[in-house]
Parts: structure tokens; sequence; C-alpha cells
């Protein structure tokens, strides 16, 4: 998910240097001097440093209230410290994650403004409770928007937690009305109920609503099956007939059904050209503008014709651009009795994930 905002950083000119880090700054007539780890040195205006957040509980700590590993203050549903007459809320607490109940600390300000409601309710005597945090979050980079709710695919990796993942590439609204932009979206989701677990967005125009109305999604414990239906306005300007949220219950949904068998842009690697067939089934002129290496191209109009020529002892991967023509050909495929899934995301994700960082999960 990084991949775009990583080249639409570069396209504005910012040098991004990764696998590197900060020795040392020091200061020069001018301004600042920074030694990289890599040896080189930068000079620079002014620096800003974002190295994450760290909660001043030094105060609590020798009171002798709990603090949890990373030194946030340890609080329960509403809010109350592990001494009752003590509340905490904000930054500097540890809540419990809203799916979960893992111990985790995000520093954002809904969070706070809402805890700190919750903590007054309570010492005047309601019983509000804290949901957990969500972790709703949106950035904005040079027009670019970058926004996500829930888990992560890392945090999910990191507590065992089983997940499936799909990505789609739908434009904010209808493409027949002027200035229609591609978003990109990816949504995690629990293999067996198809409950939300998480999603982020990288686009221009319409990411924030769209994750805005996952976490809402989220917060009703939703299923990837009620995203199939939700109702969202519609008008060209605004959205699609289709919203990209329904576009991501329909995938997923049947990728949960069986209809849509997936396969993921980070295993292809983990597979033999013996075990595996990719098949590009865009057209001529796409396939020679570009394709995975090793990828065999039957365009998805003659995919009938020419099913004699895939082999019947492999799994075939097939792709399209971003996914669409790579389903219609799953579907044919699998009805023909071919062991085959689309490749989700199709050759936009692969050219963005093999542009970038091939080990790295967002
Ligand atoms: C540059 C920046 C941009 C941000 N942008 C966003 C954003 O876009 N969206 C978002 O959700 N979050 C954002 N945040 C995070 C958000 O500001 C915090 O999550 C939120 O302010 C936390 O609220 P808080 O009440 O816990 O802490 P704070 O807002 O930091 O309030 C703590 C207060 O306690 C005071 N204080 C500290 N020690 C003492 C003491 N010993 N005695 C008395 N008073 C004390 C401080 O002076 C401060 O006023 C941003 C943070 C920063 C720094």
């Amino acid at each position: 998910m990084i991949g775009p905002v990583d080249s639409h950083l570069r396209k504005q000119g910012v040098d991004v240097l990764l696998e590197n880090s900060v020795e040392a700054f020091g200061e020069t007539d001018s301004g600042l001097m920074i030694r990289l780890k890599s040896g080189g040195t930068l000079d620079v205006d002014f620096a800003v440093v974002c190295i994450g957040v760290r909660p001043e509980s030094r105060l609590a700590q020798e009171s002798g209230i709990k603090c949890g590993e990373r030194g946030g203050i340890i609080t329960n549903e509403h809010m109350q410290t592990s001494d009752d007459n003590v509340y905490a809320v904000g930054d500097v607490v540890q809540t419990s994650c809203f799916f979960s109940s893992t111990p985790i600390q995000i520093p954002l300000a809904g969070p706070a403004n809402r805890q700190g409601r919750i903590a007054a309710d309570h010492i005047f005597g309601r019983d509000s409770t804290y949901r957990g945090t969500q972790g709703t979050a949106v950035v904005g980079i040079f027009g670019m928007t970058a926004a996500m709710t829930g888990l992560s695919e890392k945090s999910l990796i990191r507590t065992h937690t089983a997940y499936e993942k799909i990505y789609i590439h739908p434009s904010d609204h209808a493409g027949y009305f002027p200035d229609a932009q591609q978003m990109m979206l990816k949504l995690l989701f629990d293999p067996k109920t198809g409950i939300i677990l998480g999603a982020q967005g990288v686009g221009t125009t319409g990411v924030d609503k769209r994750i805005d109305v996952l976490a809402i999604a989220i917060q009703a414990g939703m299923t990837v099956y009620d995203l199939e239906e939700v109702e969202l306005c519609y008008a060209p300007q605004y959205g699609h007939a289709k919203d990209p949220i329904n576009m991501l219950g329909f995938v997923a949904s049947g990728v949960l059904r069986g209809d849509q068998p997936i396969i993921q842009v980070d295993t292809l690697s983990s597979y033999s050209a013996e075990s595996l067939l990719l098949l590009d089934v865009r057209t001529a002129a796409e396939f020679a503008a570009g394709h995975i290496p090793g990828a065999k191209n039957i365009p998805i109009e003659t995919l009938r014709e020419r099913v004699s020529e895939l082999p019947r002892d492999r799994k075939i991967a097939t792709y399209c651009k971003v996914g669409q023509r790579g389903y219609y050909a799953t579907r044919i495929l699998d009805q023909l009795g071919f062991d085959a899934a689309n490749i989700s995301g199709g050759f936009q994700l692969w050219s963005n994930y093999s542009a970038h960082d091939n080990n790295a999960i967002d």
C-alpha cells in the first residue's frame, strides 16, 4: 500500500532514502548537517523528526500506578487506572484493541477525546465504557491521501490472527463523469466469518470517505457480506451505483464463497514454474507494454478457444490490470476443471509490489 505514496513523493522531487538511518545531527553556518548510517551527509535548513511517540508516564509510575511494557498507563474500560480513584486518558494510556482486547497504545486525537468524555461520565456515575481503539487515521501527502482503520496485516501477523485479504483499484466516482481518480483499497477480514478486521486506502479523492464507512462497519461488527448490501449515496460525480465499498463486499464475499479463488502477489515467488503458470489475460498490446516475467498471454476474449494450450497439472494464476478480467478468466477455467486463481490486485499491484520492497507487508 505504500508503493503509490513512495512513487508520488519521488515525483514531487522528494529524495526518499530507504534502508538508512540518521547517526548524528550537527550545526552548520546555514543550518543543519545530518550524518547518515550509510556514511553520507545531508545539509538541510531544518529537520522534522518523526520517530514515534512514547508516553510520559513517570508521575503515574512513581505513584505506583500500573503501566504496560511500553510505558502506557494501564486503564480499564471506564478509563480508571490501577488506582480506582485515578483516571487517565489520551496519548499516555494503554487501552485495548477493539477486536481482540490485545493491549495497544495509539496516540490519536479521536480516541483521546472519547476517553475524556467516558472518564468524565464515569466520575459522575454513568456507566460509560470505552470500546477500544480502532486506529482510524488519515494522512495527506502532496494531494494524495493514505488512510487506514482497524488492524493492519502486520499486526494480524504479529498476533497470529487468521485473515484473508483483497485489493481493488476502483475510481472515486463514475468513469463517465470528468476527473474520476483511481484509488487502491485493501480489505482484511476473517476467513471463516467474513468479519471485517481492517482496511487501508491510498489515492486522491474519495479515500477518506471509504475508510470512514469501513470504520463504522468495523464498529458495527459487520461482515464482508454486509458490504455487498450497504446502500450509499450515489450520483456520478460522487460515487458509483456499485460503490467501492460494495465492490470490496462483492470480491471478498466471492472469495469466501469459493466463487473467485485468489492468489496473493506476495506468495508468487514461493511457487516454481513447474507448479504454477502465470496467465496474463489482457490484450497483446497491454502484455507487450509490460508483464510479470514468465507469464503466458491469452487475451480474455480468446480464452475459451485456446484452453487446450493450458496445463491441467499446474495451478494457473490469472491476472489482468486490476483484477476484473482475471476474475472472468478464473471463472471460465474453474468451470472447465482447471485449478485457477486470480492474482488479487492484478498487474497494477504486482508492479507496485515488485518496484518496492518485496519483503514489506504493510
Ligand atoms: C504535530 C502533530 C500533529 C497531529 N495530528 C493529528 C491528526 O491529524 N489527527 C489525530 O488524530 N491526531 C493527531 N495528533 C495527535 C493528537 O494531537 C494527540 O493524540 C492528542 O492531542 C492527545 O491528546 P492528549 O490529551 O492525550 O494529549 P495532549 O493534547 O498532548 O495534552 C496533554 C496536555 O498536558 C499538558 N501537560 C503535560 N505534562 C503536564 C504536567 N506535568 N502538568 C500539567 N500539564 C501537563 C501538556 O502541556 C498538554 O497541554 C498530532 C500530534 C502532533 C504532535
